[in-house]
């Protein structure tokens, strides 16, 4: 499965219209640029998005992801996502990436582990010990978490750098959130998390995160590098 194909295949059913054919540059090849580029927008032809991390979500994974895996087939186990989990961290950026690139590298892996979670939980990996040290994201408050760093992330980066990857990002943003609203939801939620204070600072940080996706994925664009 090429690069693009396996990036599509975990976006595509959030993506998927009549009129949208999403595709993800890859390999410095700008692969899907609508018209309606921003005025003063420039187009990159050399954008080196998250080949690598790609390359770590193989298809069993992504399949196990979807839950479309084989129950007799499948071969996910604890290690294998831990190993997704350690590769996806070990992933640096260069350090001459454009404000846009560093943003989409950022959180791209955040929603990749979120995404790692989903199956973590069809697969019944989560663990129900409280002392998980080695095991952070086999934790059910995991996605939580993740939503606290995506937050953090939208405060601080420049703006323009998250709303130059169009509407790719809001996909991602807003399936970060629901992986969180599935624990934030639940009759009995966990009550303490890692960089998220509570409960109720847990809903409004999901609120304020699907308020970008929600505004990024009616952008037409896939991706655009602003001016300097
Ligand atoms: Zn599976």
């Amino acid at each position: 499965m090429k690069l693009t194909v396996r990036s599509n295949a975990l976006l595509r059913p959030r993506l998927e219209s009549p009129t949208f054919r999403p595709r993800l540059s890859i390999r410095g090849q700008l692969t899907h640029l609508r018209n309606t580029v921003p005025p003063g927008a420039r187009k990159s032809l050399r954008l080196e998005p998250c080949t690598r991390l790609f390359e770590i979500m193989d298809e069993s994974l992504i399949e196990c992801i979807h839950a479309t895996c084989s129950p007799t087939a499948c071969s996910l186990s604890v290690a294998k996502v831990m190993e997704a989990h350690r590769a996806i961290d070990s992933v640096v950026s260069p350090s001459d990436l454009s404000p846009v690139q560093v943003a989409d590298i950022a959180i791209t892996s955040l929603w990749l582990h979120a995404e790692i979670w989903r199956a973590c939980v069809t697969h019944s990996f989560l663990s129900a010990s409280v002392q998980t040290p080695d095991t952070p994201e086999l934790r059910i408050q995991y996605p939580v978490e993740v939503l606290g760093k995506v937050a953090y992330l939208l405060k601080t980066l420049p703006f323009a750098s998250i709303h130059g990857n169009g509407r790719g990002m809001g996909h991602k943003l807003l399936a970060v959130v629901a992986a969180a609203n599935t624990v934030l939801d639940l009759p009995e939620p966990p009550e303490e998390f890692d960089g998220v204070r509570s409960i109720e600072e847990g809903k409004v940080l999901a609120r304020q995160v699907s308020a970008v996706g929600q505004s990024l994925v009616k952008e037409q664009y896939i991706r655009w590098e602003a001016p300097n």
